[in-house]
């Protein structure tokens, strides 16, 4: 297995820029029948850029209330659109439409939540200064920044990034996941129809080639991204030598569930199922690796197993609903059963087997294996629906083996006394720690970032404000006023 980063997601290539006019297609097929979605033209980048730069100064000069007022705009069109955005959702990533239901209503919400964010994190102020003067502090957009998303949640994580670089006066260049251009192009389609032209929000297709193209452009001012840590290293080190540039990378996760004393062992396994498996484990938050004390782990581990053998996976649209729908396609789907091969094969033992019950299709049952007595185990992220168990004897111990790892997204504690959660919150590492709550499902009021492998300290969510723009200090008096008052002939 890949022992640098993102184990099955994530291709990180470092291919030549896009070329102009390339006449190249980007085919999009729903995992659950493999029939094809989508299909366009890649995007000629260099056009799009140049595009987006003409049309950014007159949006920056807007009122900032006309740009909120056209963000709910926004809102509306989605709302309108709701149930079409959510049935593209369902089909192109496989997910069961109660949960591409939930996505839409985040996107809806995001909007309310970056205008408030926007207040608080990137307010005008005045402070009064020397001689009656005034000491402002206000915030300018950088100029064109290009969103790059991820394929599992293709219209909430890019729109993360999108609203509230819009509300601050950027222009944007949006390329979704190669993986989701269907998803990526309605969500545009919401913006436009809202009266933010097609320049300030564009839509643009590709795959990693053309991601690299936006990276390496001249005139885009920031790159905003969501993928795998693969993927944000490669533009990490692109960006190494352009200081100039802001860059927010939130990346994914090897995260751990830790399951201290408790009487609620049936409460417990459900909070384990629900971190490990919702989306078929393709969250950056999903907890890969159930730490459990010695004492409990027959009672946990029997728990766990006899929810996951009763979760239904099935297509999107099947009733009764499924729980998790296929993974995102065939190739991540046999990355997931090599890395389950793997583990096996390197002293892991399973305790409920990853299932493919047709391989043609991308359909993946949750799996278990005990990973305890591996030697190396490897740090990746298995995006997918493989949950790893480690038994421990000590709340030390726990915590060192929730640190086991380069990424720092997400850590849950469930059980354990308020002291014990006191001593997990102050050591382990990562930018979401939780009490008795799943690793998945975090607050939208809230930052969203990790550390580690997991992000560049740039965290979205409530704080995406803060690097959508950037603050100017201004000293101000309405006349010249001064005189030199030493050191004078
Ligand atoms: P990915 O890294 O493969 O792709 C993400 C985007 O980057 C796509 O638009 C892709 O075309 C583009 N891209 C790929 N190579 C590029 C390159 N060399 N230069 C520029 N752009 C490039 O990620 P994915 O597989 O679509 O998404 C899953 C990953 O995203 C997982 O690792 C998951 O943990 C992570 N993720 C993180 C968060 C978070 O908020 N931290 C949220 C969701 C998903």
């Amino acid at each position: 297995m890949d022992a640098v980063a993102t184990g099955t997601s994530g291709t990180g290539s470092d291919r030549g820029p896009a070329g102009k006019g390339s006449t190249a297609e980007i085919i999009s097929h729903e995992p659950a029948t493999g029939s094809e979605i989508w299909r366009g033209k890649v995007s000629d980048i260099d056009e799009a850029v140049k595009r987006a730069r003409r049309a950014w100064p007159a949006w920056a000069a807007q009122p900032l209330s006309t740009r909120m007022e056209l963000l709910r705009r926004f809102a509306n069109e989605v709302r309108k659109d709701a149930e079409k955005l959510a049935t593209t959702i369902a089909r192109e990533t496989g997910k069961p439409m109660w949960e591409a239901r939930a996505e839409v209503d985040n996107v809806i919400a995001k909007v309310e939540i970056s205008i408030r964010a926007f207040a608080e994190r990137t307010a005008q102020r005045k402070l009064d200064s020397a001689m009656q003067g005034t000491l402002a502090v206000r915030h300018k957009p950088h100029g064109v920044l290009a969103v790059l998303g991820p394929f599992n949640m293709p219209a909430h994580l890019p729109n993360t990034h999108i609203v509230p670089a819009l509300i601050a006066g950027n222009a944007v260049v949006f390329k979704p996941s190669e993986k989701a251009p269907a998803t990526g192009e309605m969500l545009a389609r919401c913006f436009n129809r809202a009266g933010i032209s097609a320049a300030v929000m564009q839509f643009v297709a590709g795959g990693p080639a053309e991601g690299q193209a936006l990276v390496a452009h001249e005139d885009i001012d920031g790159v905003l991204f969501t993928g795998s840590a693969n993927t944000g290293i490669t533009i990490n080190r692109r960006l190494a030598t352009r200081p100039d540039k802001v860059c927010a990378l939130e990346m994914g996760g090897n995260n751990p569930l830790v399951v201290w004393d408790t009487p609620k062992i049936t409460d417990a396994a459900a909070l384990v199922v629900q971190s490990a498996f919702t989306s078929t484990g393709q969250r950056c938050t999903a907890a890969r690796r159930l730490i459990v004390k010695s004492s409990l782990y027959d009672a946990v581990v029997h728990e766990v197993k006899a929810l996951a053998d009763r979760l239904i996976f099935g297509a999107p649209f099947d009733e009764p609903a499924p729980f998790m729908g296929p993974v995102i396609d065939n190739a991540a789907a046999d990355g997931l059963t090599e890395s389950f091969v793997y583990l096996l094969s390197h002293g892991g033992k399973a305790i409920k087997h990853l299932v493919r019950p047709d391989d043609a299709l991308p359909f993946l049952s949750p799996a278990i294996i005990d990973t305890t007595a591996m030697k190396d185990r490897p740090d990746v992220e298995l995006f997918g629906p493989i949950l790893q168990v480690i038994r421990v004897d000590d709340l030390d111990e726990a915590i060192a083996e929730a640190n086991n790892t380069r990424f720092g997204l997400v850590a849950s504690l469930v059980g354990g006394s308020p002291q014990d959660y006191n001593r997990f919150w102050a050591n382990v590492r990562a930018g979401i720690v939780n009490w008795n709550r799943p690793t998945v499902g975090p607050a939208h009021s809230a930052p969203m970032g990790g550390i580690g492998l997991s992000g560049n300290h740039r965290p979205t969510g409530y704080y995406a404000a803060d690097y959508c723009a950037y603050p100017v200090t201004s000293g101000e008096m309405e006349q010249p006023r001064a005189v030199i008052g030493v050191g004078l002939r």
